[in-house]
């Protein structure tokens, strides 16, 4: 399978999907967005990822800030915070460069590390581009966390990927049909960056009426 790039989807909705497709659907095909707190400390720690030369050599790595991936096959593309390219035996050439090198995207995030896969499946959607473009394998990458400061370790498995594949597959579908599911309230919309553009409230079941849309548009 392969895709035109008109029909590519954003990797950064990767994360968004995995969350609540509705959250995905409302932002990526309904293009409604709120800005508040967390988007905007979110987008500060992406600013500073970037910050600094594009290209810079520390040591045995040689970092890529802000590289553009994609892959036809996933119909995906974005851009990759940070991409360490580390010297090893069993790497790719650089051109300009000594040696080979294996290439370890890193992305940047607000918060802590989360139970769920939302982060994991944005970097190894990275990962899957990385490889695609290079032709090359890559092990692992890593998430650094804005609050405790930290990385954490992600290995890119075959369960990993197989659940990439499912979820792109899932939202390429969505997509095509232009369809919004509907709310379903969770404990997840509480921390939900559009919890006032979706009104979860009304999605409870048998309580979906126009009075009650009114009443919460009126609140
Ligand atoms: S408020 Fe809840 S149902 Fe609505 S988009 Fe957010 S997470 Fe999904």
């Amino acid at each position: 399978m392969s895709y035109e790039e008109d029909d590519y989807l954003f990797i950064s909705g990767i994360q968004h999907y995995a969350f609540c497709p509705r959250q995905w659907a409302l932002i990526h095909i309904e293009a409604q967005w709120n800005e508040n707190y967390l988007t905007t400390s979110g987008k500060i720690l992406h600013v500073k990822a970037h910050d600094g030369d594009s290209v810079e050599k520390r040591g045995d790595i040689i970092i890529f800030r802000a590289l553009k991936v994609c892959s036809v096959e996933l119909g995906i593309s974005g851009e990759c915070d940070i991409v360490e390219f580390r010297k090893a035996d069993n790497g790719i050439s650089i051109n300009g460069c000594d040696g080979l090198w294996v290439p370890y995207p890193v992305e940047y995030k607000r918060g802590k590390t989360k139970v769920d896969d939302c982060d994991r499946l944005q970097l190894c959607a990275q990962a899957v581009c990385l490889e695609e473009m290079l032709c090359t394998e890559i092990g692992s990458g890593a998430l650094f966390y804005g609050e405790p400061r930290r990385r954490e370790l992600v290995d890119f498995t075959p369960k990993l990927k197989t659940k990439l594949t499912d979820t792109v597959k899932s939202m390429h579908e969505m997509f095509s049909r232009k369809h919004t599911p509907n709310a379903e309230k969770g404990k997840r919309c509480q921390s939900c960056s559009i919890k006032e553009l979706c009104l979860p409230r009304l999605g409870e079941k048998g309580k979906a009426s126009v009075r009650r849309y009114m009443e919460a548009h009126l609140e």
